[in-house]
C-alpha cells in the first residue's frame, strides 16, 4: 500500500497490500498521541522506511520494557510509523494509507471511547478479554505473534 505524510515530503510503499491486522485504539495514550478522538495501527512485517533524512523519531519507554521509536514527518509533523527493535512487525499510523479496508478494523478499549463503536465490529472493552495483544495500541503496534 501506499502511504503518505500530510505534505508528502514522506512517501513508501508497504511490505504488503494489506495489513496483518487494523486496530483501532480509544485509550487516553492514542487520543493524546493523534490529538484525535482514537488512533490507528495497521500491522505490517517490519521494513525499513526510506526518506529517514526527512523523519523525525520520538522514542518512550513501554510498559513491557521495550523502547518504542515513533516516527514522523520533519516537515509537518504527521506520525507515520511506529517501530520497536527486535520485533518482526511494525505499525503504520493507518490515516496515511490509501485504500484501507476500515470495515475490518477491530476496536479495542472500548470502554473509554469517545465515539459510538460500530455494533457489527469486533471490540474489546479493554485489557483483559485481549490474550494476544497488550492493552494499549502503541503496546499492540509490535504484536509479537502477528505473522504467527
Ligand atoms: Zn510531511
Ligand atoms: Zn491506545
Amino acid at each position: 500500500m501506499e502511504a503518505r505524510c500530510q505534505c508528502g515530503s514522506v512517501v513508501f510503499k508497504t511490505p504488503l497490500e494489506k495489513p496483518l491486522a487494523l486496530y483501532i485504539c480509544h485509550c487516553a495514550d492514542c487520543r493524546r498521541q493523534t490529538s484525535s478522538a482514537f488512533g490507528t495501527s495497521a500491522i505490517f512485517p517490519t521494513f525499513s522506511i526510506p526518506n529517514t533524512d526527512l523523519l523525525s523519531c520520538y522514542s518512550r519507554p513501554t510498559t513491557s520494557g521495550d523502547t518504542l521509536y515513533c516516527y514522523f514527518c520533519k516537515v509537518c509533523g504527521t506520525r507515520l510509523v511506529h517501530m520497536s527493535p527486535g520485533k518482526n512487525v511494525c505499525s503504520v499510523k493507518g490515516g496515511c494509507l490509501d485504500g484501507l479496508d476500515w470495515n475490518k478494523a477491530i476496536h479495542l478499549w472500548t470502554k473509554s471511547a469517545m465515539v459510538p463503536i460500530p455494533e457489527d465490529a469486533e471490540s474489546h472493552s479493554g485489557t483483559s478479554d485481549i490474550s494476544d495483544y497488550r492493552a494499549c495500541q502503541e503496546e499492540l503496534d509490535q504484536p509479537t505473534n502477528a505473522l504467527g
